[in-house]
């Protein structure tokens, strides 16, 4: 017997058929003799359309009151799921955030996870209970529901499997892996078997959305195993346990797995960065600050940061990126210290792609940047921004060069599969 977390993403939850399949893979999993609980999405689509009720109320809107209009989504799943399975005759209920409860901070909207009272939730499962948790939301110290950002319920049910000590947290999504590069923009995407733990963080914090980047970080921390896998499966398909899709492994795990590990695992692109350039900005000590400090203290995180040279009467350019969601709040604050900073205009894109090569084998091998950048140019695709880690490069393009970017660097770097179109 094991004890199993379950995740069902959006597309796995969207309208009563879907969640009548997902129960189905739940109720099989637990007559299979395991211990189960399941962590839920709202159903796709839905906390795009709440996101945008509040951005309608009120564009500034507070993140507070968000985080109570975005929550919804997952409750109704929640709730939908369990009556699905006391329908198919499996003792089964829910337990919103607040009720278990999932303690977060206060940082609304994008909150994190600090502790889960996992006492009452053992206890139903040991008694034969699915216990059904609506992803994505928590409590704050005051009492107030907080949500945790884009994608979170990959993170909820990460976070629940390392409180009930689960041997595995299964997370079933529209894909039966992680790939090369989003197989929905380049056909010949492959499916990896196994990748570690750090070079998934990478590619989700670059723009793999199969999963949360929170969710790998906490994985690797708590040592939770993580597998990514389809919930678009026939009903009598195998199980979990012998349909294996991607399973997130610690570098000493791969060494064991794989002869030759690829140099580049995999690409990824993000098309939910925004550009924002100040020109004019006075070259001395302090400006830079003047301007990064503020959007810290605002909860504004900044991706990548150019300063270009200073011209004449000792003033520079300075482009950095934050994400979609944050540009509006960052106009607003960096016109708010215009005087204080000191820059003459403020010019924003948000019509830009951040495309990132990660990998582990960039550590052993120069030259994978130079690939890139010639690779690109070759496209005459033009390169805004560049940074980079020790097993990651990324570049700033336009955005209507980035599925031709990713496709090229694809087949650069050899990833490639033989078999697909
Ligand atoms: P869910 O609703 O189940 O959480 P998401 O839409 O958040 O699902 O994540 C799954 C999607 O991630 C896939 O449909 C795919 O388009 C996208 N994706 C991006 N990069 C990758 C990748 N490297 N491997 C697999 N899927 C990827
Ligand atoms: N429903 C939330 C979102 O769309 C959380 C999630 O699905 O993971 O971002
Ligand atoms: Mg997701």
């Amino acid at each position: 017997m094991a004890r199993i977390v379950m995740k069902f993403g959006g597309t796995s939850m969207a309208g009563t058929e879907r969640i009548r399949r997902v129960a189905n893979i739940v109720r099989r999993q637990q007559a299979a003799g395991h211990e189960v609980a399941v962590v839920v999405s709202a159903m796709a689509g839905e906390t795009d359309r709440l996101v945008g009720f509040c951005r309608e109320a009120n564009a500034l809107y507070d993140p507070a009151e968000y985080d109570v209009v975005v929550a919804a989504g997952e409750q109704v799943t929640s709730g939908l799921l369990a009556l699905t399975l006391q329908a198919m005759g499996c003792k089964a209920r829910s337990w919103l955030g607040w009720q278990l409860p999932i303690k977060t901070d206060d940082a609304h909207a994008k909150a994190r996870i600090e502790d889960i009272d996992s006492d009452a939730l053992v206890a139903s499962m040991q008694a034969g209970e699915i216990a059904v948790i609506p992803g994505f939301q928590g409590l704050d110290p005051a009492g107030r529901v907080t949500t945790l950002g884009r994608g979170g319920s990959d993170t909820s049910a990460v976070a629940v499997a390392a409180a009930v000590k689960a041997d595995r947290c299964d997370i079933y999504t529209d894909v039966d892996g992680v790939y090369t590069t989003d197989p929905r923009i380049v056909a010949k995407a492959r499916k990896l078997p196994s990748v570690t733990y750090e070079e998934m963080l990478e590619l989700a914090s670059v723009g793999s959305k199969v999963l949360q980047t929170r969710s790998v970080s906490l994985a690797m921390k708590e040592g939770v195993r993580v597998q990514v896998l389809s919930s678009f499966v026939d009903d009598d398909a195998p199980l979990a346990d012998d349909l294996p899709g991607t399973m997130i492994v610690s570098d000493e795990e791969l060494e064991g797995l794989e002869m030759e590990h690829q140099l580049i695992t995999g690409i990824a692109a993000d098309k939910n960065e925004a550009k924002v350039t100040l020109t004019r900005v006075a070259d001395r000590p302090g400006a830079v600050a003047s301007i990064f400090g503020p959007l810290a203290a605002a909860n504004i995180n900044v991706d990548m940061i150019i300063q270009n040279v200073a011209k004449d009467k000792g003033e520079t350019d300075v482009t950095f990126t934050v994400t979609q969601a944050d540009l509006d709040r960052t106009q607003a604050l960096l016109e708010e210290q215009k005087e204080t900073i000191g820059f003459y205009r403020m010019i924003t894109d948000s019509k830009v792609t951040k495309i990132s090569v990660v990998g582990v084998g960039m550590r052993s091998h120069a030259g994978i940047a130079a690939t890139m950048f010639k690779t690109l140019a070759d496209r005459r695709i033009n390169i805004q921004a560049i940074s980079t880690s020790e097993i990651k490069v990324s570049v700033l393009i336009d955005a209507d060069e980035t599925e031709l970017a990713v496709r090229v660097l694809h087949t650069a770097y050899g990833l490639d599969a033989t078999d697909a179109g």
